[in-house]
């Protein structure tokens, strides 16, 4: 028996010449009238998030989809669906269009089409054609990043599995991205009798990433692959010769043309997304004025003047915070000041006020993601503990937009805490699956996230690359946080000693520096980490121990421990009693910071103020799993950076 898997790339051929989704989601941004400064940019924000933003503005995406993707005729490749139809074999479908049915009917073929929200265990004889996103003429289609964050119900995941369950199975023209597919495609393709996965050149990477080692059968027309696999099959019997040389033929790319009215806040969201906030609240500002939807507008003005510091704030702000201290279980207060705090407040007090407010409403997501969020600085496990719970809400309730923060926070905690492997599988679905949903800064921390775990498992060539991804993605969207990426970039290159990307690296995060405005104490200890390491490299003792000094007083852990453990290689080099490595130990110890651990041990180690015994059992059963070079012996063997003596300390 056989089983076909079709994507947008099966319907691109003439005569169907149906678009692919991103130049639908590239028409939307047309008419919404955002100006995208890089084509580059545009990708990182998934169709579906944008169809979300727009449906949340009361824009109706089912028939903006029905204009856009409707028409065109069945191709061959329809015609070879329908020949598996006919012998009553699976064919499954994440395309909307409904040119397999066409194709059906005309051949006089009856199929059982299944749809979301039908008995997905049908059982009879026909053929079953299975759409699990829905068809145009259904009222609504499942495409807003909501509807595919979690996995297909069960029930559907089983029959994929049985659907394709020792078949001869072809993959057309599908790229794999579906978050509500891919772990169940990916577990059903395991057991089939013969697989063969018809993509382009460029599909080979992300496929290879998601779907492990699959078959490929790569080529720049996919469609007229699988043609020809399907004649050696023979399940090409129905196709005409006409319909054979249409195939052929070079794809024409339909003119595809959004009917929405794009309003001033619709624009205002999609550009706060991309991390324009002044010329956002511009919008936000005139929508209040002249409509539509004045109180959305005033909201998102309200986050932003608290956020940035309108002239209103200072007084508002005072009464939040009185409100909050009265004896009440009263939660509106608290959940007013959230967008202050997150961004005005030093981790240490915001924990502690958060925490507060935790004691009037422990459920309230908002409040457990922002209190997360403030622990992941200070308090690692206490933030692994908040976000996991944020992350199981939130990707209960479908909502994209605090599944990628707490994933964010979930990875960035894991690691801190020293459980990298854990953390790169969040990073992951950050980067791959979550973030497009979400929007393109969520997508480039995913990249961030995976940047850093690589660092930390020695892997510093895709470290590298994926904090180049980061701060592009950052840099595109107008972010502060490409900041942060150039950063992580910088300490990378530092452990790698590839001199010129270091200084260039160095040169893009001051030019940032200069320029913030928002969490300006946090940036300076991040770049101040970098110049110290660079002091010591250069055997400027003095200032590299001012600058650790300095550091070690950090409210953030991992400043806080960098200067500690910096501290601690210059009293080795010396020659002093290490006594800053002894701090930085217990430190790590109670605040349960596994590279704070392991690194203080290979000072103390090295140092002789602990016996290298000691300090290899110690490190053996730390959760974080230091990565060890070939080219080393002894505690030497954990050491990053071109001289494994000099023990560069490399945590982006
Ligand atoms: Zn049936």
């Amino acid at each position: 028996m056989h089983a076909l898997v079709y994507g947008a790339g099966a319907s691109l051929a003439a005569p169907a010449g149906r678009p692919l989704f991103f130049p639908l989601r590239d028409a939307l941004f047309a008419q919404l009238g955002v100006a995208l400064d890089a084509e580059e940019l545009a990708w990182r924000m998934a169709p579906e998030a944008l169809l979300s933003r727009l449906a949340g503005a009361g824009v109706d995406v089912d028939r903006e989809l029905r204009s856009m993707l409707g028409g065109g005729r069945p191709n061959a490749l329809h015609v070879v669906a329908v020949e598996v139809l006919r012998r009553g074999d699976p064919v499954w479908t994440t395309n909307f269009d409904e040119l397999i049915e066409t194709a059906a009917t005309e051949a006089g073929v009856e199929i059982h089409r299944l749809l979301p929200g039908d008995d997905a265990a049908g059982t009879c004889a026909l053929g079953h054609l299975v759409k699990p996103h829905g068809t145009l003429s259904d009222e609504h289609v499942l495409a807003r990043s909501e509807d595919v964050l979690a996995p297909l119900p069960d029930a559907w995941l089983e029959r994929l599995a049985a659907d394709l369950d020792q078949a001869r199975v072809a993959v057309v023209g599908y790229a794999g991205a579906d978050v509500d597919l891919r772990t169940g495609l990916a577990a059903a393709l395991r057991t089939t009798a013969a697989l063969t996965w018809f993509g382009r050149p460029s599909d080979e990477g992300p496929l290879h990433e998601r779907f492990g080692a699959v078959d490929l059968a790569l080529s720049e027309r996919p469609d007229r692959a699988a043609l020809e696999w399907a004649r050696a099959e023979r399940l090409a019997g129905g196709v005409t010769p006409e319909l054979a040389d249409q195939l052929a033929e070079e794809i024409q790319h339909p003119a595809l043309q959004a009917t929405f009215d794009a309003d001033r806040l619709l624009r205002a969201r999609v550009i706060d997304d991309f991390g324009r906030a002044l010329e956002a609240r511009r919008e936000y500002r005139s929508a209040l004025l002249l409509g539509p939807r004045r109180r959305t507008a005033a909201r998102a003005l309200y986050s932003s003047g608290m956020i940035h510091g309108a002239p209103w704030r200072p007084p508002v702000v005072t009464a939040l915070n009185l409100a909050c201290a009265l004896p009440l279980r009263w939660i509106t207060p608290h959940r007013l000041r959230l967008p202050y705090l997150t961004w005005n407040v030093e981790a240490r007090p915001r924990l502690r006020a958060l925490e507060r407010s935790l004691e009037i409403d422990g459920e309230d997501p908002a409040i457990v993601l922002a209190t997360a969020n403030a622990a992941k600085e200070v308090d690692p496990a206490r933030a692994v503990e908040l976000a996991r719970q944020v992350q199981a809400g939130a990707l209960a309730a479908e909502q994209p937009g605090p599944l990628a923060w707490a994933t964010f926070t979930l990875s960035f905690a894991l690691r801190w805490i020293g459980d990298v492997e854990q953390a790169r599988d969040q990073a992951s679905r950050l980067a791959d699956s979550y973030g497009p949903l979400a929007g393109p800064t969520w997508t480039a921390w995913g990249h961030f996230e995976s940047g850093a775990s690589a660092a930390l498992t020695g892997d510093l060539d895709r470290g590298a690359e994926q904090m180049l991804l980061a701060a592009e993605v950052f840099t595109a969207a107008g972010s502060m946080f490409a900041f942060d990426a150039w950063c992580g970039a910088l300490a990378i290159h530092r452990a790698d000693g590839d001199e010129p990307a270091r200084q260039k690296a160095y040169d893009k995060a001051s030019a940032l520096l200069q320029d913030a405005a928002l969490r300006r104490r946090f940036m300076r200890e991040v770049l101040l980490v970098e110049e110290a390491e660079l002091a010591r490299e250069q055997g400027r003792l003095d200032a590299a121990r001012d600058m650790y000094s300095e550091l070690s007083a950090s409210p953030t852990l991992a400043q806080q421990l960098l200067g500690l453990l910096g501290l601690g290689e210059v009293q080795r080099s010396r020659g002093e009693e290490p006594s800053a490595a002894r701090e930085a130990l217990r430190l790590s110890d109670e605040r349960s910071f596994g590279f704070g651990r392991v690194h203080a041990c290979v000072t103390l180690g090295l140092a002789g103020a602990m016996s290298a015994d000691e300090a290899e059992r110690r490190i053996a059963v730390d959760d974080f799993r230091a990565p060890e070079r070939p080219d080393a012996d002894g505690l030497l063997r954990f050491c990053q950076g071109t001289d494994a003596a000099r023990h560069v300390l490399c945590f982006p």
